[in-house]
This record gives C-alpha cells, structure tokens and sequence, in this order.
C-alpha cells in the first residue's frame, strides 16, 4: 500500500503536474536532480515525488527516520506531494506487481516528464529501478493495461513526453546538462535534510553510526564538484546531468547554451 503525502493546499483539486520525479530511494533525487527541479518550479512549474522504498537497508538510520527526514526535503524543495510505494529496498523485481504500481502513480499525476534513476550506478538499485520506471512509463500508455485509482474507477492511459535519467555516483557522460548556479546552496540545504545520512555536522546525534562512503564530509564536497565537473563545459558554475534513451529535441537553436 501507498503511502502519499500531500504537501501543498492550495491546488489539491488538481492532481496533476508537470514533472515527477522518482527514486528508488529516498534521496536519490535530492542528490542528484534537485536544483534542476527548484530551478523549474521558479519558472512556474509543478512537481512531486515518487520513492520506490524507504531506503531501510541503508547502513546509517531506519526506514522510519528516512521517512522523516524525507518529507521534510520535501516541504523544502516545494513538492506538491511525496508518495512512497513501500516495496522491499534491495529486493525490488521487475514484475508485473512493481509495474503496475509504479504505473498507477504515472497515471494518477499525469507528468509531463519524468526523472529516474541513472541507467547504471554504483548502487545496483539505481540502474535496476531505472529500467522499471522506464518501463512503466512507456506501458502506461497502452490503452489495454487496466489500472484503477484510489477511487475505484478505471485509470485513463497516459505517456510521459520525456523520460530523463539523472545521473548520481557514477560517472557518465551526459545528453544535457541543466544550470544549477542559482540553486545550489538550496539544494546542499535540502540533501542536510537526510541528517542520518549525510554526516558533516559538528555535532552531530548520528555521529556514533557507522561510517559509510556518503557520511563523511568529502561526500557534500564531492556533490559540488560533480555540479562544477557537470557545468563547465556548458559555462555554468554548477549543473546536473542527465541522460535520455532518445535524442532530445530543440525547436531554436539559441535555446541551446
Ligand atoms: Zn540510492
């Protein structure tokens, strides 16, 4: 069972929104594609957040506090919602089950484009959720997948126009790349949010935790230098990257920096 919760007021007739972004753990986008949606939502746009699970096999924390520290980047980052869909950190499968229920999500906000995983990663759930997400959006337009929302009544298809994949441990060589200058202390801000996590606090209540390759100070570092590697060679001070299984299209070329 899904876990949503809404955490805006002001347009809850409408469930719909521009991008959703998903990740198979609770952080994953806040690591990696988090100045790209602060960036698009001061332009007007909407967003939501989708975790495949609660992050509960990570070495530092509990799924419990994950959840906590999850919502509360959430409330920072201007989501209009954060859904959960619970299944087993480590042990996601593609199926038919993961499936549907991940189409059921796409088909309930109808996003415009969405954001996954990258296709490969140092996590092997990165690359595999990947895979199911971008599966699941493409099913999810096919009219003879039945799917029902919490309503009890039958889901209309819908496809994402875009499926970008952000790029997070691994280096990979991006498609674009999206300027983050403005947005980078806000988003450094944000990824603090996951306290049990992240460890570069002088006194920190998780400091007696085991000491991963993400909780020492040089992990925040390493963000920022990955921002800097990611912008420079479009001129931006910071950037995130991104990949896309087709070519990305542009109407006028001074769109392109
Ligand atoms: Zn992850």
């Amino acid at each position: 069972m899904s876990v949503v919760y809404t955490l805006s007021v002001h347009d809850i007739t409408s469930m719909q929104v521009d991008i959703l972004a998903i990740g198979v753990h609770p952080d994953d986008v806040e690591l990696s594609s988090c100045g790209t949606l602060l960036r698009h939502a001061e332009q007007g746009y909407t967003f939501g957040l989708l975790d495949l699970t609660r992050g509960e096999l990570g070495s530092r924390g509990s799924g419990e506090i994950r959840t906590i520290e999850a919502l509360d980047a959430a409330r920072k980052m201007g989501a209009k919602f954060r859904e959960n869909l619970d299944l087993p950190d480590g042990f996601i499968q593609y199926d038919e089950a993961t499936l549907r229920k991940i189409i059921t999500v796409i088909r309930r906000y109808q996003p415009k484009i969405v954001l996954a995983n990258a296709l490969d990663d140092r996590h092997p759930d990165h690359g595999r959720s990947a895979k199911i997400v971008a599966d699941a959006c493409f099913y999810s337009g096919l009219l003879k997948i039945e799917t029902f929302g919490e309503d009890g009544q039958p889901q209309v298809k819908w496809r994402p126009n875009a499926l970008y994949h952000y790029i997070q441990d691994r280096n990979r060589k991006p498609d674009f790349v999206v300027d983050i200058t403005d947005h980078l202390t806000r988003k450094m801000e944000i990824i603090r949010c996951y306290r049990s996590q992240f460890d570069d606090h002088e006194s920190d209540e998780f400091s007696n935790e085991v000491k991963t390759p993400i909780s020492g100070k040089d992990f925040m570092a390493f963000i920022e230098a990955k921002g800097r590697s990611f912008g420079r060679e479009a001129g931006y001070d910071f950037a995130e990257g991104f990949e896309s299984s087709r070519y990305p299209g542009v109407k006028d070329l001074f769109d392109l920096d």
